[in-house]
C-alpha cells in the first residue's frame, strides 16, 4: 500500500477521536457487509503471517485439548507472555498453525482470530486506533476505511 494513502486514511480515522457523525454504526455495518463480498481471507492470510493473536485462557484450554497436549506444553512450545499487557501471544510469525495458507485449527482457533479484523466489534470511535494499525496488513480493513472515507467525506461536513 502506498504510504501516502495509508497516511491519509489514518488522518481520516483521527477525526473520530473527537466527533462521530450520526448513523456511523449503521454505515460501518452496511459497508462491512459489502466489502466481505469482495475479500477472500483464504487468498490472503496476512493476519496469520504478520500479526499474532492474543490467546485467552479458554483458547489455550480448547486448543491444547484439541491437540492432545497439556496447557503447559502448549504455552512452552508456542507462546510467550507479553510483558506490557500480560497477554499470551505467539513466539514467532507466521503463526505455527498456518499450513498451506489455511488455519490448521480453524474450528478451535483463538477468539481473537475468529473476531478479526473486529470491524463492528465496538463503536467506531473506540476502535479507530486498531483500524489504523491494521491498515498496514489487512486488505479488508483498508477497503472498509477507504469506502467509509469516500462516503463520509461526501456527506458530512467536519467542524473546523
Ligand atoms: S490460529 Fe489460525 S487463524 Fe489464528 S493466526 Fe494462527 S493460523 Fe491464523
Ligand atoms: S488480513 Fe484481513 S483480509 Fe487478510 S486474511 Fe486476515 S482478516 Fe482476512
Amino acid at each position: 500500500m502506498a504510504a501516502r494513502k495509508k497516511r491519509s486514511l489514518s488522518l481520516f480515522l483521527d477525526k473520530f477521536d473527537d466527533i462521530v457523525p450520526d448513523g456511523m454504526r449503521e454505515l460501518v455495518a452496511e459497508t462491512d457487509a459489502e466489502i466481505w463480498k469482495e475479500v477472500d481471507c483464504t487468498e490472503c492470510a496476512n493476519c496469520c503471517k504478520k500479526m499474532t493473536p492474543t490467546y485467552l485462557k479458554s483458547d489455550i484450554d480448547r486448543i491444547s485439548t484439541h491437540l492432545g497436549i497439556t496447557r503447559r506444553e502448549f504455552r512452552d512450545r508456542w507462546l510467550r507472555k507479553e510483558a506490557e499487557s500480560g497477554d499470551w501471544i505467539n513466539v514467532s510469525l507466521p503463526c505455527q498453525f498456518l499450513e498451506d495458507n489455511k488455519c490448521s485449527i480453524y474450528d478451535v482457533r483463538p477468539k481473537d482470530c475468529a473476531d478479526f479484523p473486529h470491524h463492528t466489534k465496538k463503536s467506531f470511535d473506540q476502535y479507530n486506533e486498531t483500524f489504523k494499525n491494521n491498515l498496514e496488513y489487512c486488505p479488508a480493513t483498508l477497503m472498509l476505511i477507504d469506502r467509509l472515507r469516500i462516503i463520509v467525506e461526501e456527506g458530512y461536513e467536519w467542524p473546523m
